[in-house]
């Protein structure tokens, strides 16, 4: 019978990796809490209904790249595309949004049914965070502030640029669009299919298009600039100026939309060129509209997603790893003594509790065991045989450098193990 694999676009992370992947959670999770943000945690499956109010009905997202099924009840589910949906429905539900301020953030898998390739999967992770109730824009520079100390502190800094623009509020967003399609009407012949498609559903997402061809048609395009209010241009302004205070360099690109129907206003993206074709890591921007279109009191808002898979292959692309970690000690364990050499691990473990302690399992030649120690970068084998276990010592074997040897007695092999690691 053939052996099962993994579905395609949906990866597994092997102990190889995984210290990479936690090395990118925690710094995610130290620049969290200290910006003061909560964690909040909702479902993977949601009702279908709650992507399609909050994502919007044309996007690529929910035409074409959303895991739906009907339960055993009947009802439509659909795995979570993105956290927003799930984040407001939830913070909604449970009444932390009404008159309120809140600082959330998640992370956790997401799905969508796109073409696998590098950066871009049917399950990948995403860190969030969202800030309710804050009309901006001191909120939104904050939380361009907190990304970019994100990419301090897995130093990648460098290899990153801010785009932002200002996509106005939704009525003038449509007033644009009207516009934008009469002029792309205009032009009929040189629109590609994807174009085609969205001339009347989707106008702004063919700004979004990379098709080399209609790049010279989309440069003389009306622009949106023109068409929003003096009041979010003052506040894209402000923006500007509070990134600038904050020593955060960017790039107005009024060609920058995002996929995502519920965002106004300020949109942002941070972008590397170290990616090949998925080169964006991380984007948001304000959607104040979003918490009444799903049901709930006004409420305004901002927020951000990265994507986990494209921070790991940056800091490989860059040669960020941080190193493997590496046991501690491993201690080989004679005929007849594993008694003795459980007990004495559990002593290491409580004498050195951020180190890694392994004891030797299985039985075997104390020959494969040291090779066994060797292939696991062990710093340091215990060597406990009966003999000298009945006199109460074992060996303790440096393995890292030049193989010394010392002979110690138990009692005192925690703390003479803690001296030789200091
Ligand atoms: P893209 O333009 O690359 O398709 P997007 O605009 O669809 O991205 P968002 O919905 O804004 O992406 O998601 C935020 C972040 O999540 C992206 O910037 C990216 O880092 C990551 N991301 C999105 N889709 C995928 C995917 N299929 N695989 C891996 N990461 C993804
Ligand atoms: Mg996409």
């Amino acid at each position: 019978m053939a052996k099962l694999q993994a579905i395609r676009g949906m990866n597994d992370i092997l102990p190889a990796q995984t210290p990479l992947w936690q090395a990118v959670e925690q710094a995610f999770h130290r620049v969290v809490r200290r910006f003061g943000y909560q964690e909040i945690r909702f479902p993977v499956l949601e009702q279908t209904q709650l992507f399609k109010r909050a994502v919007g009905e044309v996007t690529d997202i929910v035409e074409k790249e959303m895991y739906s099924f009907d339960d055993r009840n009947g009802d439509n589910l659909s795995l979570r595309p993105e956290g927003t949906a799930g984040c407001v429905r939830a913070a909604d539900q449970h009444g932390l949004l009404y008159n309120q301020q809140q600082r959330l953030w998640y992370q956790g898998p997401m799905f969508r049914h796109e073409r696998p390739q590098k950066g871009r999967y049917r399950q990948f992770q995403q860190f969030g965070v969202e800030a309710f109730g804050m009309a901006g824009p001191d909120i939104d520079a904050e939380l361009i502030l907190l990304s970019a100390d994100l990419w301090r502190e897995l130093d990648i800094a460098s290899a990153l640029t801010l785009q932002i623009n200002n996509i106005g509020a939704s009525a003038e967003r449509r007033a644009y669009g009207e516009a934008l399609t009469a002029y792309l009407e205009q032009h009929r012949e040189q629109l590609d299919s994807d174009a085609l498609n969205r001339l009347y559903s989707n106008p702004l997402r063919i700004l979004d298009s990379k098709n080399p061809d209609m790049q010279a048609l989309l440069a003389a395009a009306p622009r949106l600039a023109d068409y929003v209010s003096a009041e979010s241009v003052g506040h894209f302004e402000a923006l500007q100026t509070l990134l600038t205070d904050g020593g955060i360099a960017f790039e107005v690109n009024p060609r920058l939309v995002r996929g995502l129907d519920y965002y106004n206003n300020c949109v942002f993206e941070w972008v590397t060129d170290s990616l090949g074709a998925q080169g964006t890591v991380c984007g948001g921007g304000r959607y104040d509209g979003l918490v009444e279109q799903l049901g709930g009191k006004p409420t305004v808002a901002a927020g951000f997603a990265m994507g986990a898979e494209r921070l790991v292959l940056m800091l490989e692309t860059l040669g960020k790893e941080p190193p493997m970690p590496k046991p501690a000690a491993y201690i080989v364990v004679g005929n007849g003594v594993s008694r003795e050499a459980q007990a004495l691990a559990m002593a290491l473990r409580a004498a050195l509790p951020s180190q890694g302690i392994l004891c030797h399992c299985g039985g075997g030649k104390p020959a494969s065991q040291l090779k066994r120690a060797f292939a696991l970068g062990a710093r340091y084998a215990l060597v406990l045989e009966a003999d000298s276990c009945n006199a109460g010592e074992l060996k303790i074997r440096q393995l890292d450098d030049d193989g010394n040897e010392l002979r110690v007695s138990l009692a005192e092999a925690p703390a003479r193990l803690a001296a030789l690691l200091d």
